[in-house]
C-alpha cells in the first residue's frame, strides 16, 4: 500500500507553539554524535560539561536529549523557543514528516493532538516530505 502523503496531499504550517518539544517524558529527542557535537560547538561548551547538562545515554546506548522532570527538552528556553534552533537534530527538522506519522492517516490524524500546526496552512510539496522521510529512515541507522 502507498503511504499516506503519495495519494494525499498533506498541509502543515508550524504556529511555533514549542508543544513538539515538551516529550512529557513519553519520547525522546534522539541525536547523534555528529549532531550532538554541532550543538555543542554552537553553544560553546566543553565536551564534559555539555555531556553532564544536555545529553542522556540510553541503555541500549542510544543518545538522546535531557529533560526537564516535567519532559521539556533541554533546548527549550522559558519563551517556547529552541536556544539551538539553527542546528537542531535531524529529528526536529523534519518533524512531522516521519516515516510513522506521515505514511498513515490514523498517525497522522492523531499527532493533530500534539502538533496544532498539522493539518494547517498550505500542502505541503510531495518532494520535501519524501526527502524528510527518506532522511530518517537513512538516520535511524546512525544513532
Ligand atoms: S532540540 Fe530544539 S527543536 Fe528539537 S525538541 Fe529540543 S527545543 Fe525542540
Ligand atoms: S507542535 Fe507543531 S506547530 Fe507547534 S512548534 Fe511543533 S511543529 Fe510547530
Amino acid at each position: 500500500m502507498k503511504p499516506l502523503y503519495e495519494h494525499q496531499l498533506l498541509c502543515f504550517s508550524c504556529t511555533a507553539c514549542g508543544d513538539c518539544c515538551i516529550t512529557g517524558n513519553d519520547y525522546y529527542v534522539y541525536l547523534t554524535g555528529k549532531e550532538a557535537d554541532r550543538i555543542r560547538t554552537y553553544l560553546k561548551l566543553s565536551k564534559a560539561w555539555f555531556k553532564r547538562r544536555y545529553l542522556v545515554r540510553l541503555d541500549n546506548g542510544d543518545l538522546v536529549a535531557a529533560s526537564t522532570v516535567d519532559g521539556r527538552c533541554v533546548f527549550l528556553d522559558s519563551n517556547s523557543r529552541c536556544k539551538v534552533y539553527s542546528v537542531r537534530p535531524l529529528q526536529c527538522r523534519t518533524y512531522p514528516f516521519w516515516p510513522e506519522l506521515a505514511c498513515s492517516s490514523k498517525s497522522w490524524q492523531t499527532e493533530t493532538r500534539r502538533c496544532e500546526g498539522i493539518n494547517r496552512g498550505e500542502a505541503v510539496p510531495v518532494e520535501r516530505i519524501r526527502r524528510s522521510v527518506k532522511a530518517c529512515l537513512a538516520q535511524e541507522e546512525n544513532y
